[in-house]
């Protein structure tokens, strides 16, 4: 059976609830799902709800953003307790952050002769967190952009006019405050940190020294090649080898859950392996 460890919802830039997120994960018949929005975890109370009532085993998660070094990184937490207020604090921080992004964003915008406006943002972010994927689709219904690709491409984009930076904390404060949560700690996409697999090995050696605990292995943009040598680089360190679909509803087009027709496919044996990780001591 398979798993999906990855999903996003309207707690962050997906379009499903966390609720339908679950039924589509009992209609795909998988094991379990994990829901992990960005930098939140307010969706989770509801997947753990529908999942008791579908019996469908649901992991809380959550995927925050982190820096290390140069790189931009994404850290997936798993089996967190979302009630922890080390945790919920420090997401409050992040959540501050990106308002503050926001604002930064408009002003850059408005400089470029575009009037977009919070609350018009707001509205198209439902609940939950407002990042770029809204602003960008608020700019796709004034007709100022076709496509989200072209509103990072021209505007949003890291190095674009509209680009502006937020806070993050660094991987290892990341890595702490998940385990402090009672989480497990994995590194998201490693893959797509360098197509060439040329930085991984280093960058993941470091992470180990900060206590990381797993790797994102079985994801939709992974190679075969990939996967084999991060399965290689999981073996070395003793590390999870994880998985799931990045599922964001509408707002990627092509990407269902794992499982039913789609090749990706988690294998439900990892539901073991996180249970014996988070009962480890965190050394
Ligand atoms: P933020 O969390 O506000 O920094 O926005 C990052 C999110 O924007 C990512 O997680 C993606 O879901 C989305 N994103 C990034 N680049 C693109 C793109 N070219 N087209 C559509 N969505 C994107
Ligand atoms: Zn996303
Ligand atoms: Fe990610
Ligand atoms: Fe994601």
């Amino acid at each position: 059976m398979c798993v999906d460890l990855h999903t996003h919802s309207i707690y962050s830039d997906g379009t499903a609830t966390p609720a339908e997120i679950v039924d589509l994960a009992a209609a795909k018949k998988l094991h379990a799902v994990s829901l992990t929005d960005h930098d939140t975890v307010a969706g989770v109370f509801e997947a753990v709800k529908q999942g008791r009532e579908t019996g469908i085993t649901v992991v809380p998660g959550l995927e925050v953003s982190a820096v290390h070094r140069t790189f931009s990184l994404h850290i997936l937490g798993y089996g967190i307790d979302p009630t922890n207020l080390k945790l919920t604090n420090r997401l409050g921080e992040l959540q501050d952050g990106r308002r503050e992004r926001n604002r930064n964003i408009l002003d850059k915008l408005q400089r470029l002769g575009i009037s977009l406006t919070l609350d018009e943002v707001e509205r198209f972010s439902h609940c939950g967190q407002t990042g770029r994927p809204h602003i960008a689709k608020l700019l796709m219904h004034k007709g100022i952009v076709k496509t989200m690709d072209q509103a990072f491409k021209n505007y949003l984009g890291r190095g674009k006019p509209a680009w502006s930076s937020r806070f993050c904390y660094s991987a290892a404060e990341t890595i702490d405050i998940i385990h402090a949560a009672g989480g497990v700690a994995v590194l998201a996409h490693p893959g797509q940190l360098d197509p060439a697999m040329k930085v991984q090995p280093r960058l993941i050696a470091e992470l180990v020294e900060r206590g990381l605990d797993g790797l994102e292995i079985f994801y939709p943009t992974h190679t075969k090649k990939m996967k084999k040598r991060l399965l290689e680089l999981a073996a070395r360190y003793n590390l999870l080898a994880t998985g799931g679909s990045d599922y964001h509803g509408a707002n990627r087009s092509g990407k269902g859950l794992a499982g039913g027709r789609n090749p990706l496919c988690p294998p439900d044996s990892i539901l073991d392996s996180l249970q014996q990780r988070q009962l480890q001591p965190v050394g």
